[in-house]
């Protein structure tokens, strides 16, 4: 049979389009993901542009849902929201359309395969339909969307947030984060925590509702375990970390309490912790030194990250910034894959990793030798390598309210803070790793801003579109 011309040529133009597409995908970096990479580490402040630096790199940073289902059925203190957020309606349709428009928006100006956190507000009291349909979409515009919970549901909801009609999975993994510690009151079972040791098992049970989806379904998990910090359970930390680090948790994150959110619910004494008391306790719980000078996220006075593992019982971080060769291993990394591999297809991962490679081979042997002084640094071969279980440090702090809104200011105007504690908080929003979008005002807000001056006009007016319900309107 001979085809028609016009439809050889169509044909033609097809595969070369395709043949294009696939060439773009398959680069070391996409060219809308390099183009938001580099604008974000031109806006990086100097403090910030070192070497090791993921933002503008790697990531151009975490990103979050906001004005989404505000509203909370624990009662926290600090409470990061402001005090009309649980007066507001928790409403499906509302949330799809507002992720749709804040994602899309997210996707545009920061390219593929962002982290980004579906919060609120507590994620569990959507429906889970509304909760799995929320995942889909964030996925759809190029997000690796994060559930942020209190954990205070049970496996019944987390199979129908995670499977369709049919009982079917309708992800292969999925990513939580769970806030859990003696700062919140509400939780069943246990409304009032007096130690953070009665939550473990609470912990626990987390975790093992995740084991149990992998089991049934298939469906793998990254779990982040996140914890308000403040006097009263500073030093139950160390604890927390060792008697929970085997339970299943991916990442153990501390936020030091700071002055920002609902001011009905700060307490006395939140500026007494400083990072360094607090990583110092962290620490102690890991058994180990974390250091954080490798490789950093953002600027090291709101986040320290350490990479690590467990081998058994004993935590070796991936990278020893006191060595050079860890800090050179870093650095070929970056320069041979930047960006991120996330929602790309097999064959298109596998193509681009091999173009990687060509593009800068010296990142094999680097890469290598890391590896090999990780697992000396871990205690050699003999270690028993089954237990391998990967690991990550956090800790972030947020700028209190008050210090934000003069740096904002400065940002906003063009100008520089010159008292040196609003120098800090302007360095640090500048070099922000965690954002949320506005597309009506094409900008992207620090989680700081947002939680410390936005959110309190943002939920008033969401009090008036999605009122609770009451006896006359239903
Ligand atoms: S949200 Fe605030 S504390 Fe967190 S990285 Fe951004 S500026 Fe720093």
């Amino acid at each position: 049979m001979i085809m028609p011309q016009n439809e050889v040529h169509y044909m033609m133009r097809y595969l070369a389009d395709r043949l294009r597409k696939f060439e773009r995908e398959s680069r070391p970096v996409d060219p809308e993901t390099a183009q938001a990479l580099k604008s974000r580490w031109d806006a990086m402040p100097a403090t910030s542009k070192v070497p090791g630096q993921l933002i503008g790199r790697k990531s151009a940073g975490c990103e979050a849902t906001h004005g989404v289902f505000p509203k909370c059925n624990f009662s926290c203190k600090p409470c990061y929201h402001s005090a009309d957020a649980n007066k507001v309606r928790i409403d499906g349709p509302h949330t799809l359309r507002e992720i749709d428009r804040q994602m899309g928006f997210l996707r545009e100006k920061r390219g593929n395969g962002q982290f980004a956190q579906l919060i609120g507000g507590e994620v569990s009291l959507l429906e889970a339909r509304d909760h799995g349909d929320a995942i889909a979409l964030m996925r759809r515009h190029g997000r690796m969307p994060m559930s942020f919970t209190h954990g205070d549901f049970d496996y019944d909801y987390l199979r129908a947030v995670v499977t369709d009609d049919n009982d079917s999975p309708r992800f292969n993994w999925v990513s939580f984060a769970c806030h859990m510690d003696t700062t919140m009151v509400g939780r069943t079972g246990i409304k009032k925590p007096q130690s953070e040791a009665e939550l473990n098992e609470y912990r626990g049970r987390f975790c093992q509702m995740f084991d149990r989806l992998k089991d049934e379904y298939g469906i793998r998990s990254y779990l982040a375990h996140n914890m308000t910090v403040t006097r009263d359970n500073v030093d139950q930390i160390p604890d927390v970390i060792r008697q929970c680090h085997g339970q299943g948790w991916r990442m153990f994150s501390f936020q030091p309490a700071a002055y920002i959110g609902n001011e009905n619910r700060w307490s006395e004494g939140y500026r007494e912790l400083d990072s360094d008391s607090v990583w110092g306790q962290v620490e102690a719980g890991a058994g180990t030194a974390l250091n954080y000078g490798a490789m950093q996220f953002g600027d090291t006075r709101c986040n320290r990250v350490t990479w690590g593992a467990y081998v058994g019982d004993a935590y070796t971080p991936m990278l020893d910034d006191s060595d050079p060769r860890d800090h050179k291993a870093v650095d070929d990394f970056m320069t041979a894959f930047p960006g991120n591999f996330a929602h790309r297809r097999p064959l298109e991962t596998t193509v681009r990793v091999i173009r990687s490679l060509a593009s800068h081979p010296a990142v094999i042997p680097s890469t290598v030798g890391q590896l090999r002084r990780f697992v000396q640094r871990s205690g050699g071969l003999g270690q028993d390598w089954r237990t391998l279980q990967p690991v990550t440090f956090v800790l972030h702090q947020f700028i209190d309210a008050a210090d934000t809104a003069v740096a904002w200011q400065h940002m906003k105007d063009g100008t520089r803070a010159t008292e040196p504690r609003i120098v800090e908080a302007q360095e640090r929003l500048e070099a922000c790793a965690y954002s949320m979008g506005h597309p009506d005002t094409d900008e992207l807000v620090p989680a700081c801003v947002q939680h410390g001056i936005l959110d309190i006009e943002e939920n008033r007016k969401l009090v008036q579109l999605l009122p609770l319900p009451t006896r006359r309107n239903g």
